[in-house]
């Protein structure tokens, strides 16, 4: 006999999680059932503008329809092999993404952690054995307010009290420096032969889009090359036309990928990559470095049961082409002017924001009140209510990430419920 089952309201999925998930995030109270493009629903039906692309995971949109018809053929067809076989799929992405990115060799991972690990070991060994530093005294220089994942040694390096206490020990071998200041980092340089790399992020996403100076990354690139240490960019959240061009550290080139000048391009030594490397379809992510870095790694040094699985790299493939096909590195910067633009506008007509901030379409609005106050988490509320979802981050600031497919039309929308959610607030 068939019963009628009621429907789950969003609060029925909000206590479902609550009572039986482990309460690792402090989500928006919003369900969504249902993607596409810019748009997200929930389960109610509302419609809403996805203005954080799960942090930059879904720069193509949601559920694109090449991604996804990508993903079915080949769920169909081949999943996983591991790596004690070869397959179809593995050699043409390989070859597919060093050409993008202009590399020799790229090792596959599935998160962006991982991928972050996996820079780590590979510029740890390459200075044992490339630069002659001393077994286990090798050091990697980060930067304060870092964001690199959530592993153990990763954390080690974090200056975020919550990511980092109660989970010691921690990872030896780091120095931290302040973010955007070169001579500090000349300064660590002058007085350590031990410095095997530098770990950065082209512009801090997570600790509230912090944007360095333009010639942050190529003192960096020119300190590394200077004192034989590799530069090792985590572009994890900025790459793959986040930021207006194909990698935050391509500059101002919008070549996506296809580049005759590369004239502001600073080729990092291991480039990590994750997120939006599958268009949000599937965990995939890279670390892309040179022959001379990346033969460091041998049989049995490192690898992953799904790393290069078929599935991912297909996936990937076809979310790389789909960024180059639609051009949405141009979108976003075309885009993230128009959005800078407007936000400045609004900041002149009230006091409840006071900064705009920015690349492409990876911008931050910061909010005038201790870091402390719910203040932005408030506006973020109303924000959903008005049909837009964006997150706080670091307290008081909030971020701006839309899928990169949106039209000039759909964000002049955005702006505009934005800007009445801030002069309505009170
Ligand atoms: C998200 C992110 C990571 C971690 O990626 P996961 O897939 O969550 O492990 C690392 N670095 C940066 C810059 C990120 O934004």
């Amino acid at each position: 006999m068939a019963t009628e089952t009621k429907k789950r309201t969003s609060k029925d999925y909000i206590d479902l999680e609550n009572k039986h998930g482990a309460h690792n995030y402090h989500p928006l109270p919003v369900v969504l059932e249902r993607g596409e493009g810019v748009h997200v629903w929930d389960v109610e039906g509302k419609r809403y503008y996805d203005f954080l692309s799960a942090y930059s995971a879904v720069n193509q949109g949601h559920c694109h329809p090449r991604i996804v018809g990508t993903l079915k053929e080949q769920a169909e067809t081949l999943t996983l092999t591991s790596r004690a076989f070869y397959n179809d799929v593995l050699g043409p992405y390989e070859k597919y993404m060093t050409e993008y990115f202009g590399f020799d060799k790229v090792l596959p991972m599935n998160t962006g952690a991982e991928a972050v690990e996996t820079a780590i070991k590979i510029c740890r060994k390459w200075g044992y054995e490339k630069k002659g530093v001393d077994e286990n005294k090798g050091q990697i220089v980060v930067f304060d307010q870092n964001f690199h994942g959530r592993t153990t040694t990763i954390i080690s390096f974090s200056s975020d009290p919550d990511a980092k206490k109660n989970f010691g020990p921690y990872t030896h071998g780091f120095i931290k420096v302040t973010y955007n200041d070169v001579d500090s980092l000349r300064e660590v340089f002058a007085d350590n032969d031990n410095i095997v790399g530098v770990l950065v992020e082209p512009i801090q996403g997570e600790a509230g889009v912090m944007v360095p100076n333009d010639n942050f990354m190529s003192e960096i690139a020119r300190l590394c090359k200077e004192n034989n240490a590799l530069f090792m960019a985590d572009e994890i959240q900025t790459g793959i036309a986040r930021t207006g061009s194909l990698l935050a550290v391509c500059g101002d080139c919008t070549c996506s990928g296809h580049c005759e000048k590369q004239k502001t391009y600073v080729q990092p030594d291991l480039l990590i990559l994750g997120k939006a490397l599958s268009g949000g379809a599937y965990p995939v992510s890279a670390v892309l470095a040179n022959d001379p870095v990346m033969e460091v790694i041998t049989p049995g040094t490192h690898g992953s049961t799904f790393g290069g699985n078929p599935l991912g790299a297909k996936v990937a493939l076809t979310a790389l082409e789909v960024v180059r096909d639609e051009k949405l590195a141009q979108n976003a910067r075309k885009l993230g002017e128009i959005f800078r633009k407007r936000m400045e506008k609004l900041l002149s007509k009230t006091d409840l924001v006071c900064l705009v901030r920015g690349k492409g379409l990876l911008n931050a609005v910061v909010v005038n009140d201790h870091p402390s106050s719910s203040t932005a988490w408030n506006i973020c509320v109303k924000l959903s209510e008005n049909g837009l979802l964006a997150k706080p981050t670091h307290g008081n600031i909030i971020r701006f990430a839309p899928p990169l497919v949106m039209t000039e039309e759909q964000l002049h929308e955005c702006c505009d419920i934005i800007e009445k959610t801030i002069l309505e607030y009170n």
